[in-house]
């Protein structure tokens, strides 16, 4: 069966829309309507005139789009597509470490549960994150979560001392410095570029930070030819379209052959999936009323800072 020319079709009669985050496999990102980071997806998720929405990325994701089109069918191809840095904080958990900081407010990335995000004051992402923290006042308490290596990096950028909880994405945590290292040793020409959910030590010798998004653009606009890529490797397929004539090299993680660098959960979703949940219109999505009317809270205060900082 030709999934593509199925899935296209399908797409007409249902009146479908695909959604795709980086992340996804090539085959993926070239049949979506609408590619990009989670604050992208999040910002189209509202504006959709389609009946139905399939989301091609992870868990989190889908319900961040059921949360803002709660009228629409949103399907993920696969239920189980969920995440390590969603996993690392529990909502029981969590409400234990919130009783400690009381006057504290909550600061969460998108990539958390719809439990946390009910607990959570205005969300963010890696596209924003520096930006929203820098707009409170200075003296304003911060819990951030669930992600370390980002909170640690706002702390520095922005020389505030938010609480930060522990939490990690398993992809980037697992780059080899050493590796690295040895990489631009063998390709001097080439610039490192790594994600702020990167541990330290690969943030202190890269030579840009940033989302998705960002890196894409660096990418794009700066002067060299070659790149070392710390980051999920789906996003080496849109570098390669757009930058036809530049080098991108994955940057190895820890254990060669575990094959860390590619997202699990990203990588559950295939073009069968796709097809088969379409025609389907299955699994779908379906959350507590009252959670969202919560969650969405802090999703919207995110949309709204965004839009004023222009982001
Ligand atoms: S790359 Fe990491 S943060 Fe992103 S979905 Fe996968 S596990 Fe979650």
């Amino acid at each position: 069966m030709n999934y593509k020319e199925e899935i296209l079709k399908l797409k007409k009669e249902k009146n479908a829309v695909i959604l795709a985050h980086y992340y996804q496999i090539p085959e993926i990102q070239d049949i979506a309507d609408y590619l990009g980071d989670s604050l992208y997806l999040a910002q189209i998720a509202e504006k959709l005139k389609e009946k139905i929405i399939v989301l091609a990325g992870v868990y989190f994701m889908a319900e961040t789009v059921k949360m803002l089109a709660p009228e629409k069918k949103v399907i993920l191809p696969d239920r189980d597509a969920g995440c390590s840095l969603a996993d690392s904080c529990k909502a029981e958990d969590f409400i234990k470490f919130k009783e400690k900081y009381p006057d504290y407010i909550v600061i969460s990335y998108v990539n958390t549960t719809a439990e946390i995000k009910a607990l959570t004051d205005i969300c963010c992402t890696s596209s924003n994150a520096l930006q929203i923290v820098d707009s409170l006042p200075k003296n304003q308490k911060i819990i951030f979560a669930p992600d370390r290596n980002l909170g640690n990096y706002i702390n520095s950028k922005t020389e505030r001392n938010m609480v930060v909880w522990d939490g990690a994405c398993h992809v980037h945590e697992e780059f080899s410095v050493e590796k690295i290292i040895q990489l631009k040793k063998e390709n001097p020409d080439a610039k490192i570029l790594a994600h702020p959910e990167c541990k330290k030590p690969l943030l202190i010798i890269a030579d840009h930070i940033g989302s998705t998004s960002s890196l894409l653009k660096f990418a794009k606009t700066d002067v060299s030819l070659k790149y070392i890529v710390a980051t999920e490797s789906g996003i080496i397929h849109q570098m390669k379209k757009e930058n036809p004539e530049k080098t991108f090299i994955p940057a190895p993680p820890i254990d060669s052959t575990c094959g860390c660098n590619d997202c699990k959960y990203m990588k559950m979703i295939t073009l069968e999936k796709v097809y088969h949940s379409l025609k389907n219109e299955s699994p779908e999505i379906i959350m507590d009323k009252k959670l969202i009317e919560k969650a969405v809270i802090p999703i919207k205060k995110m949309l709204e800072l965004s839009a004023k900082l222009k982001i």
